[in-house]
């Protein structure tokens, strides 16, 4: 971004310190000391920290000027600073301006339980093979994330995608009336959340504000196979598109080919093209499913979303394929988990070739509320021993799918290890796996199952 401070004071409503002549260009915003470049406009929030002991070090950064919190004023700063009520809303008036008065692009705002990181980084691929795209970096994606992706977009930006996550509702609403988009896409609706909304319908009430600032001639872009978001379509006015694995959509998959490390499928729409993405999972074709029908709104050419997505670069790839120290393939994705995430791996997992035994180390899933041991035993229908022979569990949750597939696997079959004896569960793999299994990992971030990745692939 390029703003005089004159102009951010404006905007923002706040006096200017500075005679016109004298106001600096504010070049960029950094609400973190640490991450500032000269020029930025220094947004002082309350973090663990309040961003207000940190005035000294931004101006040591070259912070160019600084907000101060109205109820924090007066404190004596090396640098010209503005009076606001509230730094955040101060910061989000100044995207909202920034975003239709400077730049005015095409808006593209994702969000979904799962799959916002990787339909935002396929839309972004796709659209860019035609247009100057700017995305979410990394997982910005909360109401400080958001008008930070906006003012990161230079000028001449003609599509911005990005990504709106939320853990409450009404976070949505905001977000969605800051960037009032032109397309819309709901991923799909899971469990994330759930100890907080107590239901999927609540979840997806909360997941369909990201409809309520959708342009009246905009696109809204959600799976179909959801019946939550089916229900709810019908009260939406705008345009709609759905995508899924049911032919009932506007655009489905078939032929799925789940391989290690890509998938491959055909659409119906297209015969002729065949389709391959760089990501493992059933679940990342609906996710390229979504980004497709994002491109077309903007007219990109089917061949031309084929070569996007053949190549497109993944933020951040949670899932891994490493070698154990036995020489087993190991598939690791032990920094989150939901219930609807695990099933979604453990569906893939089960089908990938192996010559020696499939093995699942699952973990705690947490944050799930009084629904809990529920939707840990509900992972059951996602585990079949003549498909994986082996299930290792971590955890306290977790023990009441150990008491689930009793009923299925035999009882040697099922390793169960309360929180506390991750030593044991280490000692126990490491006695079990050999170079011809395929041991897949994963649980919430919090059971710490990287700890079991190590041991496994420095095998002591
Ligand atoms: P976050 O809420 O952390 O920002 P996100 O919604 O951005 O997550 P991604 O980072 O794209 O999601 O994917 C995270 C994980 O969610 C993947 O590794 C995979 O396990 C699972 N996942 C991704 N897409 C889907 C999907 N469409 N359906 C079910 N699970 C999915
Ligand atoms: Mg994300």
């Amino acid at each position: 971004m390029k703003m005089k401070l004159s102009e951010v004071a404006r905007v923002v409503g706040s006096d200017c310190p500075l005679a016109e002549a004298d106001c600096p260009t504010i070049t960029g915003v950094a609400f973190d000391s640490r991450q500032l470049h000269p020029g930025d406009l220094f947004v002082p929030l309350q973090g663990e920290r309040d961003g207000h002991e940190f005035l000294a070090a931004a101006a040591e950064h070259g912070a160019a000027a600084t907000f101060i919190a109205a109820a924090k004023a007066p404190i004596a700063t090396a640098i010209p600073q503005l009076v606001v009520d509230d730094p955040l809303q101060a910061l989000q008036k100044l995207a909202q301006y920034y975003l239709m008065m400077k730049v005015n692009p095409k808006v593209v705002a994702i969000t979904g339980s799962n799959g916002k990181t990787t339909t935002k980084d396929m839309a972004a691929a796709v659209l860019a093979t035609q247009y100057h795209v700017v995305k979410t970096p990394e997982n910005f994606n909360n109401e400080i994330g958001v008008p930070f992706t906006i003012l990161s977009m230079d000028t001449n930006t003609e599509v911005l995608v990005v990504e709106m996550g939320m853990d409450r509702p009404g976070q949505l609403t905001a977000l969605s009336h800051l960037a009032e988009p032109d397309v819309v896409v709901i991923t799909m609706i899971g469990e994330a959340h759930i100890e907080f909304f107590k239901t999927r319908d609540k979840i997806a009430d909360a997941k369909m504000e990201i409809v309520s600032g959708l342009k009246e001639d905009g696109l809204f872009v959600y799976n179909g196979d959801e019946p939550l978001l089916r229900q709810r379509a019908t009260a939406v006015t705008q345009d709609q598109k759905t995508f899924g694995l049911d032919p009932e959509n506007n655009l489905y998959a078939r032929h799925i080919q789940a391989f290690e490390d890509h998938t491959e499928f055909d659409l119906s729409r297209w015969p002729d093209l065949h389709f391959s993405i760089p990501v493992m999972g059933e679940y990342n074709v609906t996710n390229a499913l979504a980004a497709i029908l994002v491109g077309r709104r903007f007219h990109v050419k089917p061949e031309a979303i084929q070569h996007a997505l053949a190549d497109f670069q993944i933020t951040a790839n949670r899932t891994q394929w490493l070698t154990g120290d036995a020489g087993e393939a190991i598939l690791s994705d032990v920094y989150n988990a939901n219930p609807t995430a695990m099933k979604a791996v453990l569906h893939d997992f089960a089908e990938f070739p192996c010559s020696g035994r499939r093995i699942a180390v699952l973990g705690d899933m947490l944050e799930l509320g009084a629904a809990s041991a529920e939707l840990h035993a509900s992972v059951a229908t996602a585990l079949d021993p003549t498909r994986i022979p082996e299930v290792y569990l971590y955890g306290d949750e977790i023990s009441s799918l150990a008491d689930t597939l009793a009923a299925k696997y035999p009882a040697a079959a099922v390793h169960y290890f309360p929180k506390g004896q991750q030593q044991a569960l280490i000692n126990a793999l490491q006695a079990d796996v050999s170079y011809q299994d395929m041991v897949v990992l994963k649980a919430s971030h919090g059971l710490h199952l990287e700890n079991v990745l190590q041991a496994l692939l420095d095998g002591d």
